[in-house]
């Protein structure tokens, strides 16, 4: 006999529930990216939604109320990222702690990847820590989400972080699945940052992936979901690679005809 974990229960009763009236309209209301997907992965990630909702222990910072705005917004950006994926790839993810805006951490960190180290008091909108939780800050995320084209978007790069750590190292390698996908992944992965760290002007990916491998491989997430028109047409191989490993193509999902207008979208939505 086998019984059914707690855990498992939860997540079984979250997935019958049908998905809120409410929560769709705030999608639609409030997350740009919501329009550009097919009524198939809409469906499918409504079910991811529900799960991942129930399944996260959900905390708020000391004298912030979480509001369930919050956690629908937030939990459907996370939830993008594994569309095609196996939803165990949010196995590492245990609690989620929003914040009302920005914190400002404190003591020394260090910066890049000489060594060098710094105690100055640093701002951030974001941070995952390996086997821990993922911090977000709740005016960025609502920000983010309605203005994709920045290409910038705290919950895609904090969950991007969380993917990478999956193999147990943060280096900017997700888990692959060959050796030949490996090769390649490396390859075109080191060609960009180290463009990026020389510190040669780039007009999609921003100076923070020079950071470190990990941290290019969470910007540059943020762009491939993000501004993904621009990213296959600049950076062809990048996109390329990052298609393969989320499995998903979201550039071609802006260049599809509107339904029933024959018309594109712009790119830059
Ligand atoms: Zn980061």
């Amino acid at each position: 006999m086998r019984l059914e974990t707690r855990r498992k229960r939860r997540q079984r009763e979250a997935a019958e529930q049908p998905f809120a009236d409410e929560w769709r309209a705030l999608l639609s209301g409030r997350w740009s990216m919501w329009s550009w997907l097919s009524a198939d992965e809409q469906r499918r990630l409504e079910q991811l939604i529900k799960v991942f909702i129930a399944d996260k222990r959900w905390e708020a910072a000391k004298g912030f109320e979480l509001t369930e705005t919050a956690q629908v917004l937030i939990a459907a950006q996370a939830c993008l990222l594994v569309l095609e994926l196996d939803r165990d790839h949010y196995r590492g993810v245990g609690t989620i702690i929003v914040h009302p805006t920005t914190l400002v951490l404190h003591g020394q960190r260090q910066t890049g990847t000489g060594g060098l180290v710094s105690s100055d008091p640093y701002p951030i909108l974001g941070q995952a820590h390996y086997e821990g939780p993922v911090i977000i800050a709740w005016d960025a995320a609502r920000f983010d989400a309605a203005t994709p084209f920045r290409g910038e978007n705290v919950v895609i790069h904090e969950f991007a972080h969380k993917l990478d750590m999956l193999d147990g190292v943060i280096d900017g390698t997700p888990p692959l699945p060959d050796d030949d996908a490996r090769r390649r992944w490396i390859d075109v992965c080191t060609r960009e940052f180290t463009a990026l760290s020389a510190g040669l002007a780039d007009p999609l990916l921003r100076d923070y992936g020079a950071e470190d491998p990990g941290e290019f491989f969470a910007v540059a997430t943020e762009v491939f979901f993000c501004r993904p028109v621009e990213m296959r047409e600049t950076k062809p191989e990048l996109y390329e690679v990052l298609s393969g490993f989320y499995r998903q193509d979201p550039a071609a999902r802006l260049s599809k005809p509107l339904d029933g207008s024959g018309e594109s979208l712009p790119a830059s939505l």
